[in-house]
């Protein structure tokens, strides 16, 4: 913090959030252990200490690094139990250990130098969310870490709520679950989540970048292993024998769709066919891939694309094989979220009362709700207000990060308004 002290016990959504940035949780896909770096605990053991001290008497950090918590219901309506989830490590790709955040005051337009390391500019032209900030305060780091927005701005948007929807007992609401994983940032993050202890009927996650922003769509998303068994002979000797594995294999990459169906030539709902790894050698290679799209039926279509264009090499190669596995990787989670309108409709009525207006995007990715929607949790993803995550140019407003806390207090309230209740009266 430089430019001005918050006062020590404000409680505001800020206050959290620059001192939950100095603790480096930085995860780690090369470790086995889950949490996959031990740091990860002492952002854990804060917040379980911190929701004990706001009077959640269940709020606990277990081994696995998870930190779970229950703010009972204050109403006689049978409410569905909702889960607000974030997650408490960050990116491997950058730095988080002495974060350093600097506070822009009233945003006046232009560029943002980051102090510490000029050659680091949060540039207005690469950024046209920064548009959006004008008289905003954004908080950066000095340019030597990235700031870890994703996903403490989430972490500190939901205990801020909590500490609010306590305060404020004349909010009716329902149960609602604290749920803060580790390792989301390397594909773990609910690997060793107790659903069942958890008791939630629905979840959000607060991990989404725009203001006003609700994500319910995630890639579908299968991978591919060509494996080739060539034809062997010595090289002096091959005339009319030889069938290179290698050759036959950089062959099937050259054929791939040049101007469409890769991640450089595709964006918003097109999805692609990706090579993301090639070994071999004269007798056998292999061919990775992975195919991305929203809706089943586009997996298939690329997939029979892919295996067209591998007969059709093959047959310059008599002698040799190519066996084509596919395998599911993650499901768009539009597929069990579709089943509960509900859950959609309650957020982006939620946004409009924050006075945003909610805006349904699909991510290009896979999430930690996708693969909860898919374990029987629906999970779709809610604006926190981070930007340029996973680098040093990363960073979050204020008010983006106050109008996140508003919209987890009224989506709380809105379960409950529109529940039925135990008398049948509602
Ligand atoms: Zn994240």
């Amino acid at each position: 913090m430089t430019e001005r002290s918050l006062p020590r016990f404000s409680h505001t959504v800020t206050e959290r959030f620059l001192r939950y940035v100095l603790i480096d949780t930085q995860s780690n896909p090369a470790s086995a252990t889950c949490p996959s770096t031990e740091k990860q605990k002492d952002l854990g053991r804060l917040l379980a200490h911190e929701l004990r001290a706001m009077g959640l008497s269940d709020a606990h950090l277990d081994d696995h690094g998870y930190v779970y918590a229950t703010i009972p219901a204050n109403t006689d309506k049978r409410v569905p139990v909702i889960c607000f989830c974030s997650h408490m490590d960050t990116s491997p790709d950058c730095s988080g250990a002495n974060v350093k955040p600097q506070l822009v005051r009233n945003y006046r337009g232009g560029d943002i130098v980051l102090p510490a390391d000029p050659t680091q500019v949060i540039r207005a032209a690469d950024h046209p969310a920064l548009a959006g900030q004008i008289g905003n305060d954004i908080i950066t780091t000095d340019g030597t870490t990235l700031l870890g927005a994703d996903n403490k701005a989430g972490i500190a948007e939901i205990m801020d709520a909590a500490h609010l929807l306590l305060q404020n007992p004349q909010i009716r609401h329902g149960a609602i679950k604290i749920l803060f994983t580790p390792d989301e940032e390397i594909g773990r993050g609910v690997d060793k989540v107790d659903l069942k202890k958890l008791g939630a009927d629905f979840a959000y996650t607060i991990d989404g970048e725009t203001a006003g922003n609700i994500e319910d769509e995630t890639f579908s998303a299968d991978g591919v292993t060509i494996t080739i068994e060539g034809v062997s002979a010595h090289p002096g000797f091959a005339k009319g024998r030889m069938e290179h594995a290698i050759k036959i294999a950089a062959a099937i990459v050259d054929r791939l769709p040049k101007n469409t169906c890769s991640p450089e030539t595709t964006e918003g709902r097109e999805g692609f066919l990706h090579p993301i790894g090639i070994s071999g050698t004269l007798e056998r290679s292999t061919l990775g891939l992975i195919v991305r799209d929203f809706t089943d039926a586009g997996l298939q279509e690329k997939e029979a694309l892919l295996e067209d264009i591998v007969e059709e090499v093959m047959q310059d190669y008599p002698h040799s094989t190519a066996r084509i596995e596919i395998r599911q990787q993650y499901r768009n989670m539009k597929q069990v979220i579709d089943a509960h309108p509900e859950i959609v409709d309650n957020a982006m009525e939620a946004i409009r009362r924050a006075g945003l207006t909610p805006v349904k995007a699909a991510i290009r990715g896979g999430t930690d709700g996708s693969r909860l929607s898919f374990m029987g949790l629906p999970c779709p993803n809610i604006f926190a207000g981070e930007h340029a995550f996973h680098s040093r140019l990363e960073w979050v407003s204020v008010q983006d990060m106050e109008k996140a806390v508003q919209t987890i207090v009224n989506l709380a309230m809105i379960w409950e308004e529109r529940a039925w209740s135990l008398s049948g009266s509602d």
